[in-house]
């Protein structure tokens, strides 16, 4: 199954685990002598609610997630978690976010329909390399909550620890690092993800929330929105996405058969290094983010110019590498190095960057 693959640099949706793809083939007609697959299952049968609990009890493991939160499975992605946080967390209708990305804008561009909404910091002035000090956060008293993307999928930053605020709950978009290492999560009110990226595939977002938090919400918000109705009826107020939290299921056996997520982290942080120790000697190439910043997950970087940007990208899909385009918005080249990327894939890209980096001086 391995020898066509090709290495998949795509920010999302991306690389799953061979072990993951190859369960999933070997299960797809018959799912433990089911006669069926678990596409075909009523979401309410024994066989699917027994798949739906191993994947709630391996989240809760690997991310030892403590008894006072509540794990929820949502249609939507994690653009929908956007609506939904202002929509079930505002509290006096005050929140701060923290912008450092397209996609923290875009939660606080959603959540100022709904309240008022304090910037406590914009990076846009710097082209978003920058993840904010403590002390340059303009934090409010009164906010309900801090919204901050913990990785900017976009850019290629991450936040390397939790910010401190005047008692308001974190809430963090951790789409693109969820599952790469250990998180503290007693440390935040919530945390969410859309799936296709460390969690498998497109279709789920998963929230992680403290139970203290969950409000009643406004007469008017639609059912799907409301995460304590969802809550109360255990992610399965309507057909969940059914397949894809089987998809999750398997990549958490994934990660925790590996040693949990210390040993995501080393190898993460392992692959990181071999691109971004490159990048550092290199004079040919220039990262993007500020180094104290840099995403474990998302290496951004530029060559010379952008006619060999675009040769770049052409060359690397010749020699067996996709998706190292950076986002169109920024330009430039992009390999996002997920949980799944295998070392090899990392030595390969490093390798032909050399290449490269000789042939175009
Ligand atoms: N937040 C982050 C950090 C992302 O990387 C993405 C997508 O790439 C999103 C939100 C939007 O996710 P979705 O497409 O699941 O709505």
């Amino acid at each position: 199954m391995t020898e066509k693959r090709v290495y998949n640099f795509s920010a999302g949706p991306s690389m799953l685990p061979v072990a993951v793809l190859e369960k999933a083939a070997k299960q797809m007609l018959n799912y433990e002598n089911s006669g069926m697959s678990v596409m075909e299952m009523s979401h309410r049968s024994s066989s699917y609610l027994d798949i739906f609990e191993k994947t709630k009890g391996l989240l809760k493991k690997v991310m030892n997630v403590p008894d006072n939160y509540k794990i929820v499975f949502i249609q939507g992605g994690a653009t929908q978690q956007f609506s939904m946080v202002p929509l079930n967390l505002l509290k006096n209708g005050k929140a701060d976010y923290a912008i450092t990305g397209a996609f923290s804008k875009k939660a606080a561009a959603e959540a100022k329909k709904y309240g008022d909404i304090h910037i406590v910091y914009d990076g846009s002035s710097n082209d978003f390399k920058h993840i904010p000090t403590q002390d340059e956060l303009d934090l409010s008293k009164d906010a309900s909550y801090l919204h901050i993307c913990a990785n900017n999928t976009i850019y290629g930053t991450e936040w390397k620890y939790v910010p401190e605020t005047y008692g308001a709950p974190i809430i963090a978009d951790m789409s693109s690092n969820i599952l790469s290492k250990p998180v503290d999560v007693s440390k935040y009110g919530m945390i969410y993800a859309g799936a296709q990226k460390n969690m498998g595939i497109a279709g789920l977002g998963v929230a992680i929330i403290r139970e203290d938090l969950l409000q009643d919400v406004a007469e008017t918000t639609p059912v799907l929105l409301d995460y304590k109705l969802m809550i109360k009826n255990d992610s399965m107020y309507n057909t969940p996405p059914a397949y894809a939290i089987y998809v999750l299921g398997l990549v958490l056996e994934w990660i925790d058969s590996l040693g949990g997520l210390e040993v995501m982290k080393e190898r993460n942080e392992k692959k990181a290094k071999l691109v971004y120790d490159y990048l550092d000697q290199s004079t040919f190439y220039k990262a993007h983010s500020d180094k104290e910043n840099r995403s474990l997950m998302n290496v951004t970087f530029t060559t010379p110019n952008k006619d060999l940007d675009a040769k770049f990208v052409k060359e690397s899909i010749e020699a067996g590498m996709t998706n190292l385009k950076g986002h169109r918005s920024v330009g430039g080249i992009r390999a996002s190095i997920y949980n799944a990327m295998p070392y090899e894939g990392v030595e390969k890209l490093v390798a032909f960057m050399k290449e490269f980096e000789q042939n175009n001086q």
